[in-house]
């Protein structure tokens, strides 16, 4: 473990430092996130996201403590799907943390602005609470994009630390991560291989892989660390796992990004996908 590669790390708003790389654990169960999460950690991985609505967070609890690792490495990201009000979100809140066994979280999310915004507002005051008891380090939303950004915005005392959206070559969401930036929220980038559906493929990604002597994968992810977001890629291959993680000793230069450019038509590959 001790040759794994160090993910630089970048500052929220509040000061608590976000790996700029981490894991995603959608579509593994309490079983099978066991034994990915102890290659995860292996291959350098100290962030991981997972959701209520994974049904891992279990597995995932049990994985952390089976690692070793001290908890002040990991930085542990989960969310809460029902967030239809303030008692809702504390009630879920609790049943996540009892779930993973910790007794803090380093990012909590609301997942998807669903329902009436009202309840999403009181959700937020849930979300603040958790943030000023010192229960989460961090706080933020997942797919808000500008109208209910907006909305909650208005209501919000303490603006999302972070935004978690669907965002790959495809697909930069430059104007989603303008309105994020201008109010100091760390954009996440969700699916940022573009889920297996043909984005590693393309041609622009080939060609600007073969210039720097990487992969496909590799490109997609430096180009997100030269975009300033944070990126949680997936892979259930131990081997692809430490290879995204390696995008830390090369740049892509003007022409590179302008090749990537290219791929830029705000194809997004879901799912409930939501254009800007
Ligand atoms: P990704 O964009 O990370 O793509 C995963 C796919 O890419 C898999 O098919 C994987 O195959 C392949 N892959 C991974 N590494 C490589 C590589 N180096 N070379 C070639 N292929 C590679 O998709 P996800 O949907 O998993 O998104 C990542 C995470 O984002 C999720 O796990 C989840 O945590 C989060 N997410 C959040 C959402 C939200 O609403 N907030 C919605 C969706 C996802 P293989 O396993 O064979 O390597």
């Amino acid at each position: 473990m001790d040759s794994s590669p160090t993910v630089p790390r970048i500052a929220l708003r509040n000061g608590t430092a976000i790996p700029q790389i981490g894991f995603g654990l959608w579509g593994f169960d309490d079983e099978s996130v066991q034994p990915v999460l102890a290659d995860v950690f292996k291959a350098g991985y100290r962030m991981i996201d997972t959701g209520d609505e994974y049904h891992n967070e279990r597995g995932v609890g049990l994985a952390i403590r089976a690692s070793g690792l001290p908890r002040d490495e990991l930085f542990v990201t989960t969310k809460v799907y029902d967030a239809s009000g303030y008692d809702a979100t504390m009630r879920a809140f609790d049943a996540s943390l009892g779930r993973l066994g910790l007794d803090h979280l380093d990012l909590y999310l609301i997942h998807w602005p669903m329902g009436d915004r009202d309840q999403t507002a009181d959700a937020w005051r849930a979300m603040e609470r958790l943030l000023a008891d010192g229960r989460v380090r961090a706080v933020g939303v997942s797919n808000f994009y500008a109208d209910d950004l907006r909305h909650l915005l208005a209501r919000a005392r303490t603006a999302p630390l972070v935004n978690q959206i669907e965002l790959h070559p495809w697909c930069s969401q430059a104007a989603q991560r303008a309105l994020d930036r201008e109010h100091g929220i760390v954009t996440q980038a969700w699916g940022p291989l573009g889920r297996g559906r043909g984005l590693l493929e393309s041609g622009p990604l080939r060609n600007v892989a073969d210039r720097h002597g990487r992969s496909p994968a590799q490109v997609a992810l430096r180009w997100q660390v030269q975009l300033g977001v944070v990126s949680i890629p997936k892979s259930t291959d131990p081997r692809r796992m430490a290879e995204n993680l390696e995008v830390f000793d090369f740049t892509l230069d003007e022409q590179d990004l302008a090749a990537l450019a290219v791929l830029d038509d705000g194809r997004l590959v879901g799912p409930y996908a939501r254009p800007f």
